[in-house]
């Protein structure tokens, strides 16, 4: 049996406030010990994956800005990758969703007619992203290197931008401090069915986990064959409303630890 993991980042194999992975690496060793492919599924932006994928020696694909595209390092799949794709550095590129040059003339234009005074990344420079997030100065950098979306920091929205927004093929998810605009196309559960597929046509007998902390892992959750949530910080389990999804005992990366436990007995 083949297996993969698809896995959340923030609050999942990262610590929620202070993005360490020192607890979730030992297990993560574990997996690659055993062949188990760990595929990284976040909001996050390449520039940020890159550098966890680097630390942590993790070479498999990786989905980034919440499902806007796969990243698959080039040679990885053995048969050809059967769907549109493009070539970037070392990558053959998926793309689900709208590129961010796209995305910012968009949300200019809206906020000039509509005269919003919202401020996004792109607006102000690192260091003072880095005062509006928890991020310090270069991880502000690597979060602000957006392909496929654009975050708005701070200042309000509206309705009609929101409706403005949606006729030009995007939308405005809610995170926990700030809004991030992004095509209506970007789609985790769909990312991962694709790179379901491809393992599929490399191995018949897949097996497929997913691990992630909250009601943004749904996609996830909805198409994987075995799907986890650790419990946040609180203690608590994020309220998913759906039952077909395990709760694993652990905080962020105690309950990764846990369900690496469970993929390696599998
Ligand atoms: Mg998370």
């Amino acid at each position: 049996m083949k297996k993969v993991l698809f896995t959340d980042l923030d609050g999942t194999l990262l610590d929620l406030r202070s993005y360490s992975y020192s607890k979730s690496e030992s297990s993560l060793k574990s997996l690659k010990d055993q062949g188990v492919p760990v595929v990284f599924c976040s909001s996050k932006s390449r520039a940020e994956q890159e550098y966890y994928r680097q630390i942590l020696e993790v070479n498999d694909p990786f989905i980034v800005e919440n499902g806007s595209a796969i990243f698959i390092p080039k040679g990885y799949f053995k048969k050809e990758v059967p769907f549109n794709t493009y070539v970037t550095d070392d990558y053959e590129v998926i793309q689900l969703g709208e590129s961010v040059t796209n995305i910012r003339q968009t949300i200019k234009e809206l906020r000039e007619d509509l005269l919003l005074d919202f401020v996004c990344y792109f607006d102000i420079p690192p260091e003072e992203v880095s005062l509006y997030t928890s991020l310090n100065l270069n991880e502000a950098k690597r979060a602000m290197k957006r392909e496929f979306s654009e975050t708005i920091l701070r200042g309000a929205i509206n309705e009609k931008f929101l409706r403005r927004l949606k006729r030009r093929g995007l939308m405005s998810i809610p995170g926990s401090k700030f809004n991030t605009v992004i095509s209506k196309q970007a789609d985790k559960g769909k990312a991962i069915e694709i790179l379901q597929s491809l393992y599929k046509n490399e191995s018949q007998d897949l097996f497929t986990f997913g691990v992630g902390d909250s009601g943004n892992d749904l996609e996830m959750f909805k198409v994987v064959d075995d799907p986890y949530i650790v419990q946040r910080p609180s203690g608590e389990w994020y309220d998913l409303k759906d039952d077909t999804v395990k709760k694993a005992s652990g905080v962020g990366p105690e309950g990764w630890n846990k369900v690496v436990e469970i993929i390696l007995n599998a």
